[in-house]
């Protein structure tokens, strides 16, 4: 028996299913959750020291690998100077400067402590600003457990079969018009329908808390015409995209221009951060300037600040993401053609460092509808074949996984054999 199980039964007698957040607790594939100690580069360490290569880097943030020595030295040193003020500290304006530099659509930008507060305080900010109350958004999208967005939402909602919360008024719920991803037709519908009424589109650019799902071309396109007919706000929830499929996130990989832009984990460098910004217009809508109320005791923190700049920093070196997106291809390419090796149907989508993988028949996987239709069992047998080989997979068919510029050639091929191992495993 592993010091995990140990540990797991402990985890239960005060905290709700053993862990802080659901889709940590491996209801999706089975088994105890890993518990882990420490970790460094691409790997984490459990807590029995077995090490692992990691594709899941905290959802998402670990974009330099774990503990990296330059981000680890930024926060040593701040936090000396001690944790939290409550009142403006230089750093805010570094980040607020480096972000606006970076996403050229964010004129203002207001830092918050997780995605979930971005995307709820964005959410408002478009109400206030419309005077409208619907908003748009897609299913199998997950912008993080906000009432009004957590209807036929993704990440750990859809892997636990509840993607509606019991909790949330139906009246507010009411007030969520919930559409298929990438099916532009249904969005027109919606508009030509209620278009008056709609503050906000709300739209992960490239989805991923549904395995991960590009957007198809002309979808995101248009959304802004849309929008830009209709007088409602487009919103990229960036949180996961942001700092991760290109420096200025998927809307400078698709090239479109939101309105509002969420950001999250990669902006925080592992340290618990958030923003949400936009269009001048818009933010000036926001308290202490305008309205609309949204505020935060621990919002800027210092010491969160300098572990995201210093991540912004060394992620702004050229050439970041396109090593990044080489080897997550690398990866993805490698996967499907170890499966055919085996004779197992496989699918792979990629964007930058991040990539999703589908046990199907299928060419491309495009949509909800095919998402939910993979093989699940498959893949809790691959999931399970590869942790026991080292790899440490995302622990649910329907999240995206992270690649980390630690992750080199070496963890990139270790990962294929195992790859390899588990798949011929499933086959026989
Ligand atoms: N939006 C997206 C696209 C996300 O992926 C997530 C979290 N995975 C959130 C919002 C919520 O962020 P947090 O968990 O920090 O509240």
């Amino acid at each position: 028996m592993t010091r995990a199980h140990d540990l797991f039964v402990a985890a239960q007698r005060h905290i709700p299913g053993g862990v802080n957040s659901p889709v940590r607790a491996f209801r999706g594939v089975g088994g105890d959750p890993v518990f882990f100690e420490r970790a460094a580069g691409p790997h984490v360490f459990d807590a029995d020291g077995t090490r692992y290569i990691d594709y899941v880097g905290s959802w998402g943030p670990m974009i330099l690998g774990h503990a990296h020595p330059e981000v680890i030295a930024a926060v040593a040193e701040r936090i000396q100077k001690g944790l939290s003020f409550g009142a403006p500290t230089e750093q805010e304006t570094w980040m607020a400067d480096k972000v606006c530099e970076l996403v050229p659509s964010m004129d203002l930008v207001r830092m918050v402590s997780s995605g979930t507060e971005a995307t709820m305080s964005a959410l408002r900010l478009a109400r206030g600003f419309t005077g409208r109350d619907k908003v748009v958004k897609f299913e199998g999208c997950y912008h993080g457990h906000v009432d009004s967005l957590l209807v036929k939402a993704g990440s750990g909602a859809l892997t636990f079969g509840e993607p509606s919360s019991p909790g949330v008024p139906a009246a507010l719920a009411e007030l969520t018009i919930t559409l298929r991803y990438n099916d532009l037709d249904q969005v027109r519908d919606a508009f030509a329908a209620s278009g008056d009424q709609i503050a906000a589109i709300i739209v992960e650019p490239v989805a991923g808390n549904m395995n991960c799902i590009p957007p198809v071309p002309g979808f995101l396109e248009g959304l802004r015409e849309l929008c830009d007919q209709h007088g409602a706000v487009l919103i990229f929830d960036e949180v996961m995209t942001g700092f991760r499929v290109a420096r200025g996130g998927a809307q400078a990989y698709y090239g479109i221009r939101p309105d509002l832009t969420t950001l999250g984990k990669v902006i925080g460098g592992g340290m618990p951060v958030g923003a949400f910004g936009g269009r001048r217009e818009i933010m000036e809508r926001l308290s202490p300037l305008g309205p609309v109320y949204q505020a935060g005791t621990l919002s800027g923190n210092p010491v969160a600040m300098a572990a995201g700049l210093k991540t912004l920093e060394l992620v702004s070196v050229p050439d970041f993401y396109e090593v990044l997106g080489a080897r997550t291809e690398r990866l993805a390419a490698g996967l499907v053609e170890r499966a055919g090796a085996a004779g197992i149907p496989l699918t792979t989508n990629q964007v930058g460092g991040m990539f999703g993988f589908f046990f199907t028949d299928a060419a491309q996987v495009t949509s909800y509808e095919e998402a939910t239709a993979c093989d699940q069992d498959r893949f809790r047998a691959f999931f399970h074949g590869m942790l026991r080989r080292g790899v440490y997979l995302a622990p649910s068919a329907f999240e995206a996984g992270f690649v980390s510029s630690a992750h080199g050639q070496a963890e990139i091929d270790a990962t294929l054999d195992a790859a390899a191992e588990t798949f011929a495993e499933i086959a026989a």
